[in-house]
């Protein structure tokens, strides 16, 4: 299988609901532990003077206390091994489009949201240069190492997109700007442009500005949470995590008018227990303003706080996507379509002959992001198996084929007619 498969995948809805989708009963984060004083803040990896060298492989034993931003940075397997620094090769894909960048530092993440691998708990039993995060690991390597690989020759680089993704970190604002500089110096950002995934928690306005000033190309927020209640429980004061609801809009509609349309956007995982008529009424809402939603499928990330949940059932997750997709790209609303009395999809709102050639394109089944250059609705951020492993397959990280149409339209329960 694939390089970047993740040894124990639980199945996609494994019956513990007895339902084809997460009710919000069932989807509790559990309480995190205590995390011991000598492995605080990181401190046992601080307490050591190991230089870095080179490109960091996530190993669990190799301290290296110097190793954060806005030096050094994380990148994705899959944009490790696009970029030549890592060996390896992808389940039906031959490279990414997107070179997605994590901040990083000895310290880690200092929120602690329950569904991801980087959140604070963890580092109890796991430093945070080890951590999975969407599944995969995450290499380290100098900034520069990537510029200079990347600034050769950026009209014909794999690379559609790079992104930076912020964590919750006092320093995360201003190394943001330095890394972002640091390419845009180098690289054109018309050859290949770039997006910020934000922490509207310690953002202000001005900070959203300076990242459109140093040539930022859309603005995202990673609201994950489809309702204020699911946002308390896995990622507020329901696991002792500091971030609110209100403030990561706030810091979307700062986007809004400084990016401006189609520029700016919502991260949102599909399965953690809001209804499908909740999520794809924050996707109109979204698409009203002027923006886009990017959806993940909700996966149980190993040693997180949600690993015991199932992830979301295959239905659940390819009727939400469909609908997100003629919501976005098709000029439908959400009050066209039709959700029973659990908020599951029932009709679309367009006839069923222009529901199946939306469904046989497939492009409402591939991952979905910032675009890259083959076409708007066509996300280069494809994120090869971060939401599922490569034998369920949840979101395509490639162009769906007639086998890949056939199971989709099974999971829709809609009747194959591909030929
Ligand atoms: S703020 Fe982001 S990186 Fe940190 S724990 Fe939450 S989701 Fe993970």
């Amino acid at each position: 299988m694939g390089c970047i498969e993740n040894k124990s995948a639980p199945a996609a809805g494994d019956g513990k609901s007895g339902k084809d989708f997460n009710p919000f009963e069932i989807m509790e984060p559990r309480p995190p532990s205590k995390t011991p004083a000598d492995r605080k803040f990181g401190k046992h990896v601080k307490a050591n003077d190991i230089p870095p060298e080179g490109v960091y492989l996530p190993n669990n034993n190799y301290l290296a206390p110097h190793m954060k931003s806005p030096e050094f940075v994380q990148l994705s397997n899959a944009a490790a091994i696009t970029l030549g620094i890592m060996d390896g090769r992808m389940y039906r894909c031959e490279c990414t489009r997107c070179l997605n960048l994590l901040l990083t530092y000895p310290e880690g993440c200092r929120a602690n949201c329950a569904y991801c691998g980087l959140a604070r708990h963890r580092e109890a039993d796991r430093d945070y240069a080890d951590r999975n995060f969407i599944r995969v690991d995450w290499p380290a390597v100098p900034m520069s190492d990537i510029v200079d690989i990347v600034a050769k020759d950026p009209d014909n680089s794999p690379f559609h997109r790079m992104c930076i993704s912020m964590i919750t970190h006092p320093r995360s604002e201003d190394d943001t700007f330095t890394v972002l500089k640091q390419w845009t110096d180098r690289i054109d950002p018309e050859a290949i442009p770039v997006s910020i995934l934000s922490n509207p928690t310690t953002m202000t306005r001005d900070d959203v500005q300076r990242t459109r000033d140093l040539g930022a190309d859309i603005f995202t927020v990673a609201l994950d949470a489809a309702t204020p209640d699911v946002f308390d429980r896995t990622r507020g004061k329901g696991v002792q995590s500091p971030h609110k609801w209100s403030r990561y809009w706030e810091i979307m509609l700062d986007a809004k008018d400084i990016f401006g349309p189609q520029k700016f956007g919502a991260h949102i995982i599909v399965g953690m227990g809001e209804t499908e008529y909740e999520v794809l009424k924050l996707v109109q809402e979204l698409v009203d303003l002027g923006g886009h939603s990017h959806m993940f499928c909700f996966f149980p990330e190993q040693g997180s706080l949600m690993d015991h949940l199932p992830a979301t059932p295959r239905d659940q997750w390819r009727r939400v996507q469909l609908a997100r997709y003629l919501i976005d790209y098709r000029d439908v609303r959400v009050e066209h379509m039709k959700f029973d009395e659990l908020g599951r999809v029932k009709s679309y709102g367009i006839s069923d002959a222009e529901l199946s050639d939306v469904i046989d394109a497939g492009i409402a089944f591939r991952t979905s992001g910032c675009p890259g250059k083959f076409q708007d609705d066509v996300s280069a951020c494809d994120r090869p198996y971060g939401d599922s492993p490569p034998s369920d397959i949840a979101s395509y990280p490639f162009q769906p084929k007639k086998k890949d149409i056939k199971q989709i339209r099974k999971q829709l329960d809609i009747p194959v007619s591909v030929e």
